[in-house]
């Protein structure tokens, strides 16, 4: 998928926003949602997208759904860092499919980091216990400012 392509509206995330497939939510306003990532490459890896916009990518995100997507990672890379104690954190945005993206609905990674722990590569994690991503995203609802 290049940067130059009308928006998708079957992609993975479209889905979720309109409740075809199920997600862990951690939370979501008028603008945003908040889940976690079912191939977590750490533990409380999660996504930040906006419900309104058909960004596929940063160059088309209109600047006011930027600012949500922003405050959204800020407010919730604090409650990860809150809830899960990690030693830092890796916010990660990856824009067309040379770019390594694989969901073509604009979206912020924030995922925990542990010097110990090595990363799992992106695209490359296995599928996550359900019940520990339920369980770790209350953790993080409830640390939530
Ligand atoms: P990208 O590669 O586009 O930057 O990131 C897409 C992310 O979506 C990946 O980290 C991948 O693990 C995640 N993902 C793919 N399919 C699903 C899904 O069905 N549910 C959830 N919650 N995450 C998904």
């Amino acid at each position: 998928m290049t940067l130059h392509a009308p928006y998708d509206p079957s992609n993975i995330f479209a889905k979720i926003l309109r409740g075809e497939i199920p997600a862990v939510k951690v939370w979501e306003d008028d603008a945003v949602l908040v889940f976690m990532d079912v191939f977590p490459q750490s533990e409380g890896h999660v996504l930040v997208i906006s419900k309104t916009s058909q960004a596929r990518n940063l160059l088309e995100v209109e600047p006011e759904t930027l600012a949500a997507l922003t405050a959204a990672t800020r407010r919730t890379a604090a409650a990860v860092v809150k809830a899960l104690s990690p030693e830092g954190f890796s916010i990660m945005q990856f824009n067309g499919e040379a770019g390594g993206q694989t969901v073509f609905h604009l979206h912020f990674h924030i995922i925990p980091r542990w010097a110990d722990r090595p990363l799992k590569g992106h695209g490359q994690a296995g599928m996550a216990d359900m019940d520990a991503l339920k369980a770790t995203a209350e953790r993080i609802r409830a640390a939530l400012a």
